[in-house]
């Protein structure tokens, strides 16, 4: 799930138009005297939304009349010409996401400790997150005029929690009425008009698995291509959730899932030319079963869901093992999987790092020894590839699962470990430093999920703490590595 840096998105009052966030100097709107805090409110008397609006009212346009309401109260009737094409050097605020109506049985904000940072108590609920990131929407409180805009400003694909194509069942899910859950003439609608669907089912045993799941996976595949794929994940319970209805997804019912979805998986593949219905790794991983080939995922259209995450890492990390068998330790360019962040739109507003604390570690390959910390569900795959690195190498690593004990439950996965979890396993660190994955640090702030900063963790440490991607870390350090 892509988070906001949503402290101020929350809380702020709608506002007609869009804010400037930055002007680039010396383009177009440097000219205009446009600045940050500005606000489009109209293009061409149209009214602008945000910058998703901003973008679709400006496209192909050469000639233009922007209403400005500058942050000193005045209203700026600007008009502008530019060449095709040419950028107006604006950078714009993120999109303030739109909140959910649902009672969803396993919704995860249910699932959070009350001090979690605000961010994880968002209940997006927004089509444009859904196009920009690959955010799901249930399409249960879509209005009228968001179908529209989504046909309009082609803002496709989008990502939709079903769950289940039987309406009671996708209604007592939900918690709303059968009315509210009903969204089959939408997505007809949508589908009619090409926009393309990827769909999601959470998995809750004994609510819209078995018979429930097939007819789901069916009725879904009816609608192929336009429904494009469909991801399984199984509900991932904390210690939170205590509600009855509720039942923990066992290593059985996973043996059992990977049973019955295979089945259709392998039919749908003679019919359509892909499986279609993808189940999550945390599956395979429970179940305790092998993960599937590459092949098996096609353009992993799923993969931010987690589906096919591990096979990805898996690949790609045996490529990076064997350009160093290859080069004799100089990697000059191990290519990462293109597809991977086949979610996240060109267009979607990057989080900015600049102010994150990013060190460089550099290190002579062979004398590395480091404990390198995730979650305990990849553990044993992480440390199975990099036992292979120290035998290439004569690295020393060692690979830490770290139970979460912020949320407990069935979560293991690296995404969710919190500060405390980090300083619990302290104890346990052997080598020169520690590595902990860099996407437990919230991407625009030093802190971690617990709301603990980033450098309180590290001081309490003995030996330096680097919140890194591995991959990278390796490459820059494998290149810079004697032969
Ligand atoms: S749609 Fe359901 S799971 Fe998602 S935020 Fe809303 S209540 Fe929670």
């Amino acid at each position: 799930m892509y988070e906001f840096a949503v402290t101020p998105a929350v809380t702020q009052l709608r506002r007609p138009g869009v804010t400037v966030d930055r002007v680039e100097p010396e383009s177009i709107a440097d000219q205009l005297d446009l600045e940050s805090g500005d606000r489009i409110v109209r293009v061409n008397g149209r009214p602008v939304r945000d910058y998703l609006d901003f973008r679709f009212q400006t496209s192909g346009e050469t000639e233009m009349t922007f209403l400005v309401r500058k942050t000193n109260g005045e209203s700026w009737e600007i008009d502008l010409e530019r060449d095709e094409g040419e950028d107006f050097g604006l950078e714009f605020e993120q999109i303030v996401p739109r909140q959910c109506a649902n009672e969803c049985l396993f919704c995860f904000c249910k699932g959070n400790p009350e001090d979690a940072r605000p961010s994880l108590f968002v209940r997006d609920e927004d089509i444009r997150l859904s196009f920009l990131y690959g955010n799901y929407t249930t399409l249960s409180s879509i209005t009228p005029d968001e179908m529209d805009r989504i046909i309009e400003q082609r803002l496709s694909p989008q990502y939709v929690s079903v769950h289940a194509t039987d309406l009671k069942t996708r209604a007592y899910l939900l918690g709303v009425d059968q009315e509210r859950a009903d969204i089959f003439d939408k997505l007809e609608r949508l589908l009619e008009n090409d926009i393309e669907i990827h769909a999601q089912v959470v998995l809750c045993p004994e609510i819209n698995d078995g018979a429930q799941l097939e007819k789901t996976l069916r009725d879904l595949a009816a609608h192929h291509p336009k429904i494009v794929s469909t991801a399984i994940v199984p509900v991932a319970l904390t210690r939170y959730n205590n509600d009855e209805r509720l039942t923990r997804v066992t290593p059985k019912f996973c043996q059992k899932t990977i049973a019955e979805v295979g089945k259709l998986q392998e039919e749908f593949f003679g019919k359509l030319g892909t499986r279609f219905a993808f189940l999550g790794d945390e599956i395979y991983i429970k179940a305790g079963a092998d993960i599937p080939a590459r092949e098996h995922y096609g353009d992993y259209p799923q993969i931010e869901d987690g589906v096919g995450m591990v096979r990805s890492f898996v690949n790609e990390f045996e490529a990076l093992l064997a350009s160093i068998q290859g080069s004799k330790f100089k990697v000059q360019n191990s290519k990462s999987d293109p597809k991977k962040n086949i979610r996240t739109n060109e267009l979607a507003i990057k989080p900015d790092k600049q102010n994150l604390e990013h060190e460089t570690l550099n290190f002579e390959l062979s004398s590395l020894k480091a404990t390198i910390m995730t979650g305990e569900m990849f553990a044993p795959i992480l440390s199975e590839q990099i036992e292979k690195l120290n035998k290439l190498v004569g690295s020393e690593h060692h690979v830490l699962a770290v139970p979460n004990t912020y949320f407990g439950g069935d979560v293991a996965v690296a995404g969710l470990l919190s500060g405390q979890d980090f300083i619990a396993v302290k104890d346990q660190v052997v080598g020169d430093f520690v590595i902990i994955p860099e996407h437990v640090i919230k991407s625009d702030e030093p802190i971690l999920i617990d709301g603990m900063q980033f450098d309180e963790l590290k001081a309490a440490y003995d030996v330096p703490v680097y919140a890194t991607d591995l991959f990278e870390l390796l490459r820059t350090n494998l290149q810079s590595s004697p032969g």
